[in-house]
């Protein structure tokens, strides 16, 4: 079968918080299917590989931010092209943040971002930090819960008419106040949780394998369901505790 290529961009400097474990959860999920995942890591200066299916960037601290943003605002347009060929996307936090139009941080040292996603973020009064779950409508009228964790000092505000990820239930999500979290668009999708996020949201794991396989199959394929008991007790948990206590601002 078609193996489904992932590029990982900045693996070196962009994985806090296990955000790393969402490539073995693709891994896995994608091989109990029948479909291999081939991993290309795309440091600074590198080009996207062709054919790419899946981009990934994990999270990172303001100073590793710092050390890819250039970079990263270079290849605005080789991503956005990526995404018109029909791959699909998945970044989280500093990720994220540097997707949009850029950040600005709590020095205001101004960082350049890619422009691919419409939202520009800027360092607030203390960090935005705590479990959260969202609901969101990856496919039209089928509502999910997400759950991770957030921790950032980035408000992230939204383009008007841009399409958040999901609305807040618990948690600050994007600037604690409007009540998005993350950003959509298309088979784009940003986020600021972490967990890492995918262990224990398969649901969202499975949209984007079939997204990214839609790039070359025509349409997102039926992907055998899989056992998981563990990943719906994650999930539980990590409700449980966003419920319990929210978030704090710190
Ligand atoms: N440096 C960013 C912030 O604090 C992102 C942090 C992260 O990726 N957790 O806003």
């Amino acid at each position: 079968m078609t193996p489904i290529r992932l590029c990982h961009l900045y693996p070196d400097q962009l994985n806090i918080y296990a955000d790393r474990g969402n490539i073995a959860v693709f891994r896995s999920r994608a091989e109990r299917r029948g479909y291999e995942l081939e991993v290309v890591g795309i440091g600074v200066g590198e080009t996207l590989a062709p054919e790419c299916d899946l981009i990934y960037l994990g999270g990172g601290q303001d100073r590793e931010q710092a050390l890819i943003a250039p970079d990263l605002a270079r290849r605005g347009s080789e991503i956005s092209r990526a995404l018109e060929d029909g791959a699909a996307l998945l970044a989280v936090c500093g990720g994220y943040q540097l997707l949009g139009r850029g950040y600005r941080d709590r020095f205001d040292f101004e960082m350049p971002g890619a422009g691919v996603l419409p939202l520009e973020t800027v360092a607030g009064e203390g960090r935005l930090i705590g479990d959260v779950s969202i609901e969101c409508e990856l496919d039209p009228g089928e509502m999910l819960t997400v759950v991770g964790f957030e921790n950032h000092g980035g408000r992230t505000l939204l383009d008007r008419g841009a399409v958040p990820f999901g609305r807040v239930v618990h948690g600050f999500g994007n600037d604690g106040e409007s009540g998005f979290e993350g950003c959509r668009l298309g088979k784009a999708i940003g986020t600021y949780l972490h967990g890492p996020l995918l262990p224990r949201n398969p649901w969202l794991a499975d949209w984007l394998l079939g997204q990214a396989l839609a790039r070359t199959l025509g349409e997102p394929p039926e992907l055998e369901a899989l056992d998981d008991e563990l990943e719906y007790q994650a999930h539980a948990v990590a409700l449980r505790r966003a419920r319990e206590r929210g978030g704090k601002l710190r």
